[in-house]
Order: structure tokens, then C-alpha cells, then sequence
């Protein structure tokens, strides 16, 4: 909701951190393509596509196409129904200014 403030006034810029995610895909268990797209759809920082290399049983696995964006919030994990994705932390890494304006904007 904008309230018409800027959120970045609130932000200390060189104190606040957000995770790092490690993102694992394990192809063979997932069923992407035109039956589930959950992961990709439910990542809310747009970290995965749909592949387009199939596993032996046809389906198109996910491909990471921007994992230093994981932020490990777990929905991909969460949405899989076939255990196919894991996300774990890492690590921390500085939030940008630049980061804080682009959420503003959204
Ligand atoms: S949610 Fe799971 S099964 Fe569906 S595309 Fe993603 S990894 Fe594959
Ligand atoms: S943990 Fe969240 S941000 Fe990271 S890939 Fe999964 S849905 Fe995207």
C-alpha cells in the first residue's frame, strides 16, 4: 500500500541485511512445463523460468536465472507438490538503495 511517505527514510542504507539463498533443483522429481509452473509463478522475486531441456520422464525442470535475488522466503519450496526444490540461506548481503527504490515503485 503507498502511504506517501518514502519507506527508505526508515531504512538505515548500510545496516540493513537480507539473506543470501543457495536454490537446489532436483530435476527428476519435477513436473514442470504445462502442469505446474508453481515455483517460477510464486517466486516473488523472479528468481526461476521454465527450462527447456526435459527429464527422462518429459517435463520441463525450472533453470535459475537469478539466484543471487533468492531472498529465501521458501514459496517455491513451499508450492512444489513433488519435493523438487530446496531453498537454503547461505548467507546475508547488504540491502542496496537502489533495492528499497524498486520496491517502493511496486
Ligand atoms: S513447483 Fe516443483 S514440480 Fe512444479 S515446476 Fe517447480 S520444481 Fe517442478
Ligand atoms: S526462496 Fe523465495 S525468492 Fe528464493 S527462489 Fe524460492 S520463491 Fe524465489
Amino acid at each position: 500500500m503507498k502511504t506517501g511517505v518514502s519507506a527508505s527514510r526508515y531504512w538505515n542504507i548500510g545496516q540493513c541485511t537480507i539473506p543470501i539463498g543457495k536454490v537446489t533443483i532436483i530435476p527428476s522429481f519435477c513436473k514442470g512445463g504445462d502442469d505446474c509452473d508453481d515455483c517460477i509463478r510464486f517466486c516473488p522475486e523472479k528468481v526461476l523460468e521454465l527450462g527447456t531441456v526435459p527429464n527422462e520422464k518429459g517435463f520441463f525442470p525450472p533453470i535459475l536465472v537469478n539466484e543471487g535475488k533468492c531472498t529465501v522466503c521458501g514459496r517455491c519450496q513451499l508450492y512444489c507438490s513433488e519435493n523438487a526444490i530446496f531453498v537454503e540461506k547461505i548467507g546475508e548481503r547488504t540491502v542496496t538503495a537502489e533495492e528499497i527504490a524498486i520496491r517502493e515503485e511496486n
